[in-house]
């Protein structure tokens, strides 16, 4: 049985990054950036200032009360006609060019007069520099601004607008099939009946899809019955990754691997050394149309779902656009309550972490179990422990793993 580690090794190998696709700049937020953006202009264009006010030349303001002939008055987008020469000043406003010769602008409150065509400056100085930005001071024509694989959010896009990007080689989005397995299963809005449960994992997976920035495809559910199981099996092949939710155990209707297999799909893994989650199953897809579909067998239990989400489908969709390896993977943090352990392999334990002095801080949830959802709902994270017995005790150093990141 593999490791975590190893399963995370056979994921890497095994999905293919997809080729780059051109996006307009506005559908493109979230997406990670498939070639380094090299600045073609500098920013600002131009000396520009950061107030209203007034430009001058900062060695002309040496003491309170200096006098300033006015030139011209600018709001933004106009342009100077004039430099700045000895004893003079030009009203502007934020974001106006300035003139030649300006090296600071003082602020209109520390100016008397300002409505005259000289101005007394009531401040005894003012360094070089000040309310002001020099043309390219930013950033500069020719510099790498962005490297390949930067996850595009509002800050990069506005980047990349005023830079004139209007259209961005990235990763598109995987587009995600999920499939529930099991008989007893019901939708969302119907009321179980007898030995009945609810389809409680589609609407997980699909928010988590989602904050993985993918697309999810809710394919329903399909009963413990063979024939059934093929056919939405075969459907959800049509996407580039298929996540089925079930039937991936030793149970007497635990179809799923025996079908994948007979429709054609690579097994690359089935189980992995944790818990929960041991029976998880991956496996790859050559479809006819020459492209590739990769396939997850989640246990059905809620927490295992979760878990080996967050785990593994999240870096497989990862490595599908273009996936830096994440350096996030693991953080420390300290227990805030004594913890007892006692597992034959690592168990992923729902945590409530919290940052405060500085450090970061993981209390585990009450929960009796995987199939514990209301005790998971309290988490925003997992505990990673080691295998072993172990008694854990607060302010022991630990390891941790955020879920639904935004990094
Ligand atoms: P299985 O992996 O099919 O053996 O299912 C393990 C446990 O998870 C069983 O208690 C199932 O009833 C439950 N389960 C399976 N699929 C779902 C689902 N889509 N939503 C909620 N619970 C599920
Ligand atoms: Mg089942």
């Amino acid at each position: 049985m593999l490791s975590v580690e190893q399963a995370l090794v056979a994921i890497n190998k095994t999905v293919i990054p997809v080729s780059a696709t051109r996006l307009p700049l506005n559908e493109v937020a979230g997406l990670p950036l498939a070639e380094p953006i090299v600045a073609t202009v500098d920013s600002p264009p131009f000396d520009k200032s950061l107030m209203d006010g007034f430009a001058v030349r900062s060695c002309d303001i040496d003491r309170v009360g200096v006098e300033l002939d006015l030139l011209e008055r600018l709001t933004a987008g106009e342009v100077p006609s004039v430099s700045l020469s000895a004893g003079k000043t030009v009203q502007v406003m934020t974001g106006t060019q300035l003139p030649a010769g300006t090296d600071a602008v003082v602020k209109i409150e520390d100016v008397s007069g300002a409505e005259s065509n000289r101005i007394r400056v009531e401040i005894a100085g003012i360094a070089p520099g000040r309310n002001m930005l020099h043309q390219g001071e930013s950033l500069q024509a020719g510099e790498t601004v962005l490297e390949a694989g930067t996850l595009l959010r509002f800050a990069q896009i506005r980047l990349l607008a005023e830079l004139g990007v209007a259209e961005v080689s990235i990763f598109r989005r995987p587009e995600v099939s999920i499939l529930a397995t099991g008989n007893e299963l019901v939708p969302v809005d119907q009321t179980p009946g007898p030995g009945q449960i609810r389809n409680s994992n589609e609407s997980m997976l699909i928010a988590q899809i989602e904050n993985a920035n993918a697309k999810a495809v809710p394919l329903g559910i399909a009963r413990d019955e063979v024939d059934e199981l093929r056919a939405k099996i075969l459907q959800g092949l049509e996407s580039d990754f298929l996540i089925l939710s079930g039937g991936v155990s030793a149970g007497v209707l635990d179809l799923v691997p025996k079908i994948l297999q007979e429709v054609g799909v690579r097994q690359v893994f089935h189980k992995v050394q944790l818990k929960p989650g041991k029976p998880v199953w991956f496996g790859q897809y050559s479809r006819e149309d020459g492209k590739q579909s990769y396939v997850f067998g989640l246990p059905g239990n809620p927490v295992s779902a979760l878990v080996c989400f967050e785990l593994f489908v999240r870096e497989a969709l990862s490595c599908f656009q273009g996936g830096k390896k994440r350096d996030d993977f693991l953080q420390t943090a300290f227990l805030q309550q004594a913890h007892l352990v006692k597992s034959d392999r690592p168990v992923y334990y729902p945590t409530e972490i919290s940052f405060s002095e500085g450090k970061i801080w993981a209390k585990p949830v009450r929960w009796v179990g995987s199939a514990d959802i209301r005790g998971t709902s309290r988490a925003n994270g997992m505990i990673c422990f080691p295998a072993g017995e172990k008694s854990y005790q607060p302010g022991d150093e630990v390891q941790i793993r955020f879920w639904h990141t935004e990094l």
